[in-house]
């Protein structure tokens, strides 16, 4: 149940609405948009609702009382007065933006991420990508390099001034990657994770949660929700390619998928097209339609090298490939009054 207070409502009656809502035995999450602000009460069972909405619809400062009958609460539409804009190291993901992360896949060596970095720092992008923890379809593969990859990261933050998103396999990875990133990655093959969703969530810091192979919309958003129900509203949405019957490219990607998931939740949703394609050459149409449907930014694949890549070899861009998308996406965005 959300309580919509008047725009002229102060703090001192946000906390008359707070405290009623924890008297009652439930918690409460306050957004504060620019224009109002919306309280959420949270474990309100079916048969309290109509005596609470009657109580708080009556009091003069509240606008409306709503029921949020969706199984996610925190993370939709409804819950919020505005789009979220999650900042990442001083970085806005969300509305007026088109925020453009890029890096290789897997950090490899110094040489390779430090490249890969001043590379994609200079084509445009605004954050680093890079994992260091792996998450391989085959125990014989390349599983990355620890917590070495993850200081190497560190040192290219530190040249570059990217902030860096990396992935965390396992919840005990959190803490490594509290200590040397700047957002979390939830990689597709751990959507469903909850405890390391619950952990992520108590980290407080930026998520970006992919969604993952076979999952829909609804169970994303429930993924999403198990972040933000331990307190961190910090979580960007990536829709990186469903498995579907078409074997042609690597996944299918569900563009279709980003207005409405811009309906259904206030949080930023930016796209992955490598992972979604597996191949280089049809990366940046899908970069350029991503821009087109809404999303707030890319998780794009980079490296200085890829022929000699340690995993995802045919589907990281070269570094001038990329630095001529950047210039069509500058181009395409500021058509779309967005800031690159
Ligand atoms: C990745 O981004 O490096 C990755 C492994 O992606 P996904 O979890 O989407 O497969
Ligand atoms: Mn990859």
């Amino acid at each position: 149940m959300i309580v919509i207070l008047k725009r002229n409502a102060g703090d001192e009656q946000v906390q008359r609405v707070v405290s009623a809502i924890e008297r009652a035995g439930f918690t409460a999450h306050v957004s504060r948009g620019e224009e109002r602000t919306i309280i959420g009460a949270i474990g309100t069972s079916p048969q309290m609702r109509p005596h609470l909405m009657e109580v708080f619809g009556g009091l003069p400062f509240v606008d409306r009382v709503v029921a949020v009958l969706k199984p996610y609460k925190l993370v939709s539409m409804e819950a919020r007065a505005e789009r979220s804009v999650v900042e990442v190291g001083g970085v806005p993901v969300g509305p007026g933006h088109f925020t453009v992360i890029a890096g290789p896949c897997a950090v490899e060596s110094e040489e390779q991420v430090l490249a890969a970095a001043r590379a994609v720092k200079e084509a445009g992008a605004r954050m680093l990508r890079g994992g260091a923890y792996k998450p391989r379809t085959s125990p014989y593969d390349f599983q990355g390099m620890g917590e070495e990859g993850l200081k190497l990261l560190a040192a290219a933050r530190a040249e570059t001034g990217l902030p860096v998103v990396t992935e965390a396999r396992r919840p005990q990875h959190i803490e490594k990657v509290v200590q040397h990133a700047d957002a979390i990655q939830i990689g597709a093959r751990n959507m469903q994770n909850f405890d390391l969703l619950t952990e992520a969530g108590q980290s407080g810091m930026p998520v970006v949660l992919k969604r993952g192979l076979a999952a829909t919309v609804e169970e994303w958003l429930k993924a999403a929700e198990y972040i933000a129900s331990v307190g961190n509203p910090n979580i960007i949405l990536c829709e990186r390619g469903v498995r579907t019957f078409e074997q042609a490219l690597r996944f299918t990607q569900d563009l279709a998928i980003i207005p409405l998931v811009k309906e259904l939740s206030h949080l930023p949703v930016i796209v992955d097209p490598s992972h979604a394609s597996g191949k280089r050459s049809i990366v940046p149409a899908v970069c350029r339609a991503a821009l087109g449907a809404g999303a707030d930014g890319l998780l794009v694949e980079v490296h200085p090298d890829p022929d000699n890549a340690l995993c995802d070899a045919a589907q990281q861009l070269r570094p001038e490939q990329f630095a001529g998308l950047m210039a069509q996406i500058r181009k395409l965005a500021a058509v779309m009054g967005l800031a690159v």
